[in-house]
């Protein structure tokens, strides 16, 4: 990283890790950064881009132990940032989950530790693409943004800068959604690990790793004692987008597999809720939102039709001059 890429980050109170050989499983970081420069070149492989670019990239852990990602353009380097305590409560939160046997074929250590780490990549894989979304949809170059950083969590906010802030993270889950669960669908089965029966076990650990993270997420984004439906992202409308988008996945990818696809959410929906109010933090106010995160909730109806009807109408052509992967044509 560049001195001054790094004077910058800590001009702005983040606090850069420049070398992470000294921690316990450096391996496991050095895999995640792997992963993020992996996506990076599928991003820019000339079949998917839709306007060349000659920015650098950069990604970077910082030293902050709240579950957080960033991006943003410094100068010509995009960066991505990520928080290590995502990995840490990640790691925590799975490994609790495991032990309650909630995957009852995944038995002996070493097998729940291959799914430990499974479990944790593909919450930071998810994550990662998340944050390559907003800057390979053009989220850090139109008119109106102004912030230097887009950060998961920001709380000072007004209204409209909501309205497009959630807009925005709308689309990074889309772009994150499609990218990572399309990555899985074509996983190739005859190289699976013992703790994988069938593509359906995929198909389950993938839909528990980010519900999970939303889970993990949504306890420190929210702010419950001044909670304002509109200023924050919720849960329940994170997974809405999440089978919306890996539906249309599955259906144009391996049609064949769209109807055990929906039988395993049903499944595991309740499964992700039920391992959260054991092994999570328990939030105790958390519960008290129950019925606005709930998924038939018709507020829930009301503000993903507010978001589609501004993306439509307001940030599409805005992000089409700047967008560098190929834009959805609705969220
Ligand atoms: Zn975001």
């Amino acid at each position: 990283m560049s001195n001054d890429l790094y004077t910058y980050l800590k001009d702005h109170g983040e606090d850069p890790i420049l070398d992470t050989s000294g921690f316990t499983n450096s391996y496991v970081y050095d895999s995640y950064k792997n992963l993020a420069y992996e996506h990076l070149k599928s991003a820019n492989e000339p079949e998917a881009l839709v306007r060349s670019h000659d920015h650098e990239f950069e990604f970077v852990y910082i030293n902050n132990q709240e579950i957080n990602a960033f991006a943003f353009i410094y100068e010509k380097t995009d960066v991505i940032g990520l928080n290590i305590g995502t990995v840490h409560q990640l790691e925590t939160y799975f490994a609790n989950a495991l032990n309650t046997g909630i995957f009852e074929w995944v038995i002996e250590k070493k097998q729940r530790e291959i799914l430990l780490y499974l479990l944790m990549s593909m919450a930071v894989e998810f994550i990662i693409l998340h944050e390559l979304g907003h800057l390979y949809h053009g989220h850090l170059e139109f008119d109106s943004c102004s912030r230097p950083f887009r950060k998961m969590i920001d709380r000072n906010l007004n209204y409209e800068e909501h309205l497009e802030s959630r807009t925005l993270e709308m689309d990074a889950d889309a772009y994150a959604t499609s990218r990572s669960f399309g990555k899985f669908l074509s996983f190739d089965l005859n190289q699976n690990p013992p703790i994988i029966r069938s593509a359906n076990d995929l198909l389950r650990f993938w839909i528990f790793a980010t519900n999970s993270f939303f889970y993990l997420f949504e306890e420190e984004a929210a702010d419950f004692q001044n909670i304002h439906q509109e200023n924050y992202y919720p849960r329940a409308l994170r997974q809405a987008v999440n089978i919306d988008i890996s539906t249309i996945v599955v259906k144009q990818n391996k049609p064949e597999f769209a109807e055990c696809y929906e039988e395993i959410f049903r499944e595991m929906f309740p499964l992700c809720e039920k391992v959260y109010k054991e092994v999570g933090t328990h939030n105790p106010s958390l519960n008290r939102f129950e019925e606005i995160l709930s998924l038939a909730d018709r507020r829930r109806i009301e503000y993903m039709e507010e978001v589609n009807l501004y993306y439509r109408e307001v940030l599409y052509n805005k992000l089409l001059k700047h967008a560098r992967n190929k834009l959805y044509k609705k969220l």
